[in-house]
């Protein structure tokens, strides 16, 4: 942010947003397109937040692309599916706001704006056995984007996740991924991968980043693209201190920039702040058995609880009663030579064949390929109350040099950088790896030789690996056994690297209604105070019911906020 344009006394605009990831930007595209004077303030010196890091894919039933591709559903698909998923903690008003708004979001933002996406028609719901799960149709992802279409917005944008990228090149998920994962095996996968490594290498010379942007980065570029074009004022370093209240309305809020504070006015505020993954007392107080683990949490240090904590300033309430308050992910912890820790989400890893994981009881406790929150909610609940809540994940050589193994990755990249940091655990034989890794030998033994008699003929009757479209999906199309999630564990030496709870964000959140407007504890609106994203209690109450249920709702409320404020009529 150039400070200078900041007036000295008072800043004046219509709508004062609060964060620059999905949700604040989609609002502050949205309500520049109908008209109103917007500022975007952002307490890092980068703008993107978690969005930024994300994979970026957004679940949003009946979209524009789907319809385009034949896939045709009644809203009442997606309903059913989510009544069965949430239980009691279906909320009908919210739900019904989203699923009938996301279809025009989307349809928005691909008619007005840079925001252009790709469909992720094939990827299934996590729950393919639960009433109205759906196996297509229900994911979208920003498309591609050339980072120098940004011109100078480009050096404010958050960088990929180091633990994500490839030495800074983010791979996009999909058939990108699928080239990386099967270029020893396939010449066009390896040519297409020596393609993008080259033209990487050359952005990396010419520019110091990447330039191919995919994922969260592609969707955040896009989104601040788009926000410029509407003359939008985003203004990072500059963190809201207060809000600003007269008569019970909010009508703006204090922040404080580099050259001291500043009051800036507007008609509403929108809290988007990307939840608490960072607020210690917050997370102490809110998550399960938080003091039997440390919690590797996935989003930037600066989404630490603001948005709450103002919301609560004005009389907000924060939704605590959920399934879960915090959208757990699998994490392992990166040592690097500097003595600082990254940290790696096990996405893609744990549906590959010839992986299981294991407690420090060397017993296995969920089906691996299944959803990223359902592997660490069985991990908390398997782990007796005061040991350690962890687990490891156990391989062969034949896998991890295909697949890779967490931070690890496949050939031809080197393994021992990792091995001498101590991150990747080696042994010739399963009880050899068991002693390295702190696991009881003979247990492990036994469940490596229990898992490998059924698993040579692509059978996991335990539990029940390849037996969902969301495992197969996430398992190897080109693996030639029966089952894309099921191999032997049996040629070594083994590799197994421990994973943590952590997280992609937090599920608890502000008290909104279906027009994204914060709470008080009269159950009425708080004048001109909106809250989207993280922020919001998550719709799905806490349950984790597909991929992009973060940022689908969070593109959705960010818009639907925005169009209330600007007293947009019907959808078009
Ligand atoms: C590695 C990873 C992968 C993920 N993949 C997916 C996925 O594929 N699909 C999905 O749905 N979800 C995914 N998630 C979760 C998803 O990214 C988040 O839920 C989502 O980005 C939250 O969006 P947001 O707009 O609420 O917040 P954010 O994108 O986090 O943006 C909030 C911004 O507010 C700023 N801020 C904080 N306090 C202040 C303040 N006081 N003043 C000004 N600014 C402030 C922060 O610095 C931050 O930049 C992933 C998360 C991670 C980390």
């Amino acid at each position: 942010m150039s400070t200078d344009t900041l007036v000295q006394q008072q800043v004046d605009c219509d709508v004062l947003i609060i964060g620059s990831g999905a949700a604040g930007l989609s609002a502050a595209v949205t309500a520049a397109w109908h008209g109103q004077k917007v500022i975007v303030v952002e307490k890092a010196p980068v703008f993107g937040g978690a969005t930024a890091w994300s994979g970026g894919w957004m679940w949003l039933p009946r979209n524009p692309l789907a319809r385009r591709a034949g896939i045709v559903e009644d809203i009442e698909q997606p309903r059913s599916y989510l009544k069965h998923e949430l239980g009691e903690r279906y909320d009908g008003p919210r739900i019904d706001a989203f699923l009938e708004a996301c279809p025009h979001m989307v349809a928005f933002f691909e008619r007005h704006t840079a925001l252009q996406f790709v469909d992720g028609n094939a990827i299934p719901d996590i729950h393919g056995d639960v009433p109205g799960a759906a196996t297509q149709g229900h994911q979208v992802i920003a498309a591609p984007y050339d980072g120098r279409e940004l011109g100078p917005l480009l050096q404010r944008l958050r960088k990929t996740l180091r633990e994500t990228s490839f030495m800074g090149m983010p791979i996009m998920a999909g058939s990108d991924l699928g080239a990386f994962l099967s270029m020893t095996r396939s010449l066009r996968s390896a040519l297409h991968v020596a393609k993008r490594f080259s033209r990487h290498l050359w952005h990396l010379l010419r520019y110091g980043r990447a330039m191919h942007l995919v994922n969260g980065v592609a969707l955040v570029a896009r989104l601040a693209k788009s926000a410029d074009d509407l003359g939008v004022r985003l203004w990072e370093s500059v963190q809201v201190q207060q809000l600003l209240q007269e008569n019970g309305r909010v009508v703006g809020a204090l922040v404080r920039t580099v050259e001291g504070e500043v009051p800036i006015c507007a008609k509403a505020v929108v809290l988007a702040t990307g939840g608490f993954p960072h607020d210690l007392s917050r997370r102490q107080q809110l998550f399960p058995r938080s003091n039997d683990h440390e919690h590797l949490a996935l989003p930037p240090q600066s989404c630490s609880g603001d948005g709450l904590r103002l919301g609560e300033s004005v009389g907000g309430q924060v939704d605590t009663d959920l399934q879960s308050p915090v959208a757990w992910a699998p994490v392992s912890k990166v040592p690097y030579r500097d003595g600082s820790y990254g940290h790696f989400p096990h996405i893609i890893d744990r549906a590959k064949p010839g992986v299981i994981g294991v407690l420090a009881n060397g017993k296995r406790f969920v089906n691996e390929a299944g959803g990223y929150y359902d592997f660490v909610a069985a991990m908390v609940e398997a782990v007796p109350e005061g040991q350690e809540v962890a687990s490891w994940l156990i391989c062969d050589h034949p896998f991890q040099r295909r697949y890779g193994l967490g931070f690890s990755r496949p050939t031809p990249v080197p393994l021992w950088p990792l091995l001498r940091s101590g991150y990747l655990k080696r042994g010739a034989s399963i009880e050899q790896l068991a002693t390295a890794c702190g696991i009881d030998s003979q247990t492990l033994a036994a469940t490596v030789s229990d898992y490998n008699q059924q698993a040579r003929s692509g059978a996991d009757p335990t539990f029940g690996r390849g037996s969902t479209p969301y495992n197969r999906k996430q398992g190897d199309a080109l693996y030639p056994g029966s089952n894309p999630c099921v191999a032997p564990i049996e040629q070594g030496p083994f590799y197994a690297v421990k994973v943590q709870p952590g997280c992609f964000g937090t599920f608890a959140g502000l008290k909104t209604d279906g027009h994204a407007r914060v709470l008080g504890d009269d159950g009425q609106a708080i004048a001109g105070l909106y809250a989207a994203g993280s922020d919001m209690a998550s719709i799905m109450g806490g349950h984790y019911p597909s991929g992009g249920i973060n940022l689908g709702p969070a593109m959705t409320f960010g818009y639907i906020a925005a169009r209330h404020i600007a007293g947009a009529g019907n959808y078009e």
